[in-house]
């Protein structure tokens, strides 16, 4: 088949790259100026429950750092050396008002770096509503469940102070839906990476899936839509890469260099844990009914198993990490870790064993967002590859 769309899907990579590296949001700023009363709520990796803001008529703004554009220059003193680079430079991308449209910041409890920051912001910017967006450990629908329902109404009121705009069930209702639409086109663009990741290369899926956390849903899932239905007909040569998934950015992000570079080394990622927030659930929440108690259930017992998400029974430890080997067909397992990253590093031992035991091979390395020198990775994930073809046994 002749490659006739070649032009689409690179001119939404652009768009997407320019959304990517624009650290003054650009458009989101654009979005909150085009009607008076517009609120804008950022919020930190890894999840928050987007549908509430959504719903309060406010855009949702993913915060990631500054990734490697960003100088931290006054971020630095806030903080020890000895943790993650994401806090210094959320406190920079703060410091240097390039938050100042910012309504409202949540930060979900992923860490305690996260979690003190969000002490930090209320001090450091007293004029911005921020709150911390304590998150179930316990999955028992009447422990966990009732405490995170108790958690949702709470920032639902929040939620619609701030934008001076009733939170509705009804509301609820609608944004789960929008919501469902967009979960449903990100998998359904992972099941076509994971088919022919020639044709969808991860460098261009990352860039897709970091637009959508600045645009607003509904202009993200057409581009989602129009980008797969491009790529679909596209007919790029097909090399004999090794197939890799990439375990631990689920926080703080690896340069995009260091993604083309596993890339270019001889691997296609054909899954990973970027970005949870777009596709936490594993199929649709319920569109009927209590829709506090929908999202709820959703987060606890139809979510992806991943490094975030406590996991109870130690048999279990790593199980979704062969899942995902098995169901996207991998031949091995790159842990791509932030360096100081307390939950992505604690979980790799077990993660290992687990790997280990079902006769997996996987690197690790860790890498901080303005990690600039790419040839190390490069070597390595290439050595990897290659190890893969020549030692695999097929
Ligand atoms: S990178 Fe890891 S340690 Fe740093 S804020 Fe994120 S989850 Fe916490």
């Amino acid at each position: 088949m002749e490659d006739t769309s070649p032009s689409k899907t690179a001119e939404i990579a652009a768009r997407c790259e320019e959304i990517f590296t624009d650290l003054d949001f650009n458009a989101a700023r654009k979005w909150k100026a085009g009607k008076p009363g517009r609120k804008v709520i950022g919020f930190m990796p890894f999840y928050v429950p987007r549908e509430l803001i959504h719903a309060a008529g406010a855009l949702p703004l993913g915060i990631l750092g500054g990734g490697d554009q960003l100088e931290v220059i006054h971020g630095d003193a806030y903080f020890q050396s000895y943790i993650c680079r994401i806090p210094r430079s959320t406190v920079e991308l703060g410091i240097s008002g390039r938050l100042d449209f910012v309504d409202g910041m949540l930060f979900p409890s992923i860490c305690d770096v996260i979690r003190n920051l969000s002490g930090m912001w209320k001090l450091m910017f007293p004029r911005v509503a921020a709150r911390y967006v304590d998150l179930p450990q316990n999955f028992d629908g009447e422990v966990g469940g009732e405490f995170y329902r108790s958690g949702l109404q709470e920032l639902r009121h929040w939620l619609a102070d701030i934008a001076s705009h009733p939170v509705t069930d009804e509301a609820i209702r609608a944004s789960v839906a929008v919501y469902n639409k967009s979960r449903a086109l990100i998998r359904e663009l992972y099941a076509l990476r994971a088919a022919e990741p020639w044709n969808v290369p991860s460098a261009e899926v990352y860039l897709l899936l970091r637009a959508g956390l600045v645009l607003p849903v509904e202009e993200h899932n057409e581009l989602v839509r129009t980008y797969i239905d491009a790529a679909r007909s596209r007919d790029r040569p097909f090399k004999d890469n090794s197939r890799v998934v990439v375990s631990g950015v689920f926080c703080e992000q690896p340069p995009l260099n260091l993604i083309k570079s596993i890339e270019l080394s001889g691997c296609y990622i054909v899954g990973d844990d970027f970005m949870l927030v777009t596709r936490w659930e594993k199929s649709d929440t319920a569109e009927d009914g209590d829709p506090i108690a929908a999202l709820a259930s959703a987060y606890l017992h139809n979510s992806l198993s991943t490094s975030a998400k406590y996991e109870p029974d130690a048999a279990r430890k790593g199980a979704y990490l062969i899942e995902s080997v098995r169901k996207n067909r991998a031949e091995g397992v790159i842990f791509a870790m932030p360096s100081f990253c307390d939950p992505a590093l604690l979980e790799r031992p077990m993660l290992q064993n687990a790997l280990k035991a079902a006769g997996i091979p996987f690197i690790a390395f860790k890498y901080a967002e303005n990690s600039g020198q790419m040839q190390p990775i490069r070597e390595q994930a290439g050595t990897f590859a290659d190890s893969i073809k020549l030692w695999s046994g097929e």
